[in-house]
């Protein structure tokens, strides 16, 4: 390896880089801010005008892209005329190119950008370098990630300044990534601006990129290898993807997917909440004056399950509700809230060495993220996936009536707000019970909805008496009904929209149960 082309955007590390390389008997070729740095640091640099005999120009749009450049780059260093026609037109070859790209992510990123700005933030040369050096791998190395500068000089060194075929495949692989990543931001970004134009939410082309965050120890099963990938470019607020592990064992694959579960439901609320989840379904939820209170509550929701559970909350955790959560007899996979008081911290930790702690900072609801945010939710089928929006839909305020003779209780309309909202959280066929602002009963994920009625209705036992009921999807028949007032259940609130809803009406002024109407319903499969 004789001689590098540096040039970088970001220029953390490329100094001691730099050094490392020349020490090494390397020459440095490098465009103009990047020279400037290393002239600075009293490296001895070659400037890229003296490779392309042309100044840079229209304020560096155009410094790199240049034969002396490319050539020098792209020739097969094993087949004699590419070395020939160097040497005929006095190029010199270049070994390693080193370069990362002007920021586009930060720019768009930024809340008031303007076009030009976004355009002049598009680089063309750099990843016109890497492309070339990447292409041309077998005898030449890219380097687009500063986390490889030390890899890179201690295989150097160790070798006698060659990089084995190995690194250079998989620097080039690498770099090809990069390179995608970044035109697929572009795309994004123009389609955003089509966006505003044409109010179209799903462009022809989407692009769903995804970044490697981690391996995990394996999947749902111990015999499925899995790792965890964020969505490069997917809006940014609070969410287990965004949050910080304060303490205990590495997260699993479960762990994450319920951990979403819960961080999800609990983003519903306004007042202070506690939400418990076992399998991706709550098994306790409550709201209440305070934190602690709405832990006890969703906790008593249904203590059984609540073993090996994972709880999230929407407030700071305090040291009553660190205290609660610890009881005896209890064990919490994970834990996430916006904060924790230093105490409560230092009591959860004492009371598990594993338990995994999750700080998410402070957690907005849907109605507080703006409409106009896409957010995503994809689901896998073989061979593809499947796109939507989010559900973030609440309850659409005019819509919801109330269809039976008989009225609710003011108390009853709180807790079927409530329902309402947990219910979207279920799996499909779901059916909630909730009373006094907790959850106590649910049947999730069955094939039938009398069946799921029946579960919930089990799973409260006593407390079915004087419950409100949520259901997510329309009841075909009136049979859920019959079972709910058998169970003394006061009032239900369901979307509506059945050909039998004449009956299942009927069934409730029969029963003395009154039944509102939502108009959108909350599959969740
Ligand atoms: P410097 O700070 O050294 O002046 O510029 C470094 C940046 O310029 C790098 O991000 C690199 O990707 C980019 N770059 C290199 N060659 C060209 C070129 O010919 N045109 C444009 N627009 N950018 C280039």
């Amino acid at each position: 390896m004789k001689r590098a082309l540096i040039s970088v955007s970001n220029k953390e590390g490329i100094v001691e880089f730099a050094k490392g390389l020349k020490e090494l008997g390397i020459e440095i070729i490098s465009t103009g801010g990047t020279a400037k740095i290393l002239e600075e640091a009293g490296l001895k640099i070659i400037q890229i005008s003296e490779i392309t005999r042309f100044p840079e120009m229209m304020d560096g749009r155009v410094k790199t892209l240049h034969p002396n450049v490319h050539g020098g780059i792209l020739a097969r260093r094993s087949n004699p005329n590419d070395l020939k026609e160097l040497a005929e037109l006095g190029i010199e070859t270049i070994d390693l190119v080193v370069v990362n790209l002007y920021p586009f992510a930060e720019t768009i990123a930024k809340d008031d950008v303007d076009l030009d700005e976004a355009l002049e933030n598009i680089d063309i040369g750099g990843p016109t370098l890497i492309r070339a050096a990447a292409k041309n791998f077998k005898d030449v190395a890219v380097v687009v990630d500063q986390a490889d500068y030390p890899i890179i000089l201690e295989e150097l060194r160790s070798s006698g300044g060659e990089l084995s075929f190995k690194t250079r495949l998989k620097l080039a692989g690498k770099a090809f990534n990069h390179t995608a990543n970044y035109d697929a931001m572009i795309d994004n970004y123009f389609m955003g601006l089509l966006k505003k134009e044409t109010e179209e939410m799903f462009p022809e082309r989407m692009q769903i990129r995804l970044e490697k965050v981690m391996d995990l120890r394996y999947g749902e099963n111990p015999h499925q290898k899995a790792a965890f990938y964020r969505e490069i470019g997917a809006p940014a607020f609070n969410s287990v993807s965004t949050a910080k592990q304060l303490h205990g064992k590495e997260l699993s694959f479960n762990n994450l997917n319920d951990a979403n579960g819960a961080l999800e439901l609990v983003r519903e609320f306004i007042e202070p909440a506690a939400v418990i989840i076992k399998h991706a379904n709550p098994c306790g939820a409550a709201v209440a004056e305070n934190l602690a209170e709405a832990y006890k509550k969703a906790y008593e929701g249904d203590p059984v399950s609540a073993y090996g559970s994972i709880v999230a909350v929407n407030r700071p955790i305090d040291l009553t509700t660190a205290k609660a959560m610890t009881g005896k007899d209890k064990f919490i996979e994970v834990i996430l809230a916006p904060s924790y008081e230093p105490e409560a911290l230092t009591v959860l930790k004492e009371r598990w060495k594993n338990v995994r702690i999750l700080e998410v900072g402070k957690l907005l609801t849907y109605p507080e993220l703006p409409a106009s945010l896409p957010i995503f939710d994809l689901k896998r089928i073989q061979g593809g996936l499947l796109v939507q929006e989010l559900d973030r839909e609440d309850l659409i305020e005019e819509e919801l009536k109330v269809v039976t003779s008989v009225q609710p209780e003011k108390k009853e309309l709180s807790d079927l707000r409530l329902a309402w909202k947990i219910v979207k959280h279920v799996k499909s066929n779901a059916i909630v019970l909730v009373k006094d602002g907790a959850l106590v009963g649910v049947g999730a994920g069955q094939m039938s909805r009398v069946d799921a009625m029946e579960i919930a209705i089990n799973k409260a036992g006593e407390r079915a008496k004087g419950a409100v009921a949520a259901s997510d999807a329309f009841f075909p028949f009136r049979d859920g009904i019959d079972l709910a007032a058998k169970a003394g259940v006061r009032a239900i609130i369901q979307p509506g929209g059945s050909i039998r809803d004449e009956e299942v009406i009927a069934a409730c002024n029969e029963h003395g149960i009154a039944m509102l109407f939502t108009g959108m319903r909350h599959f969740k499969h």
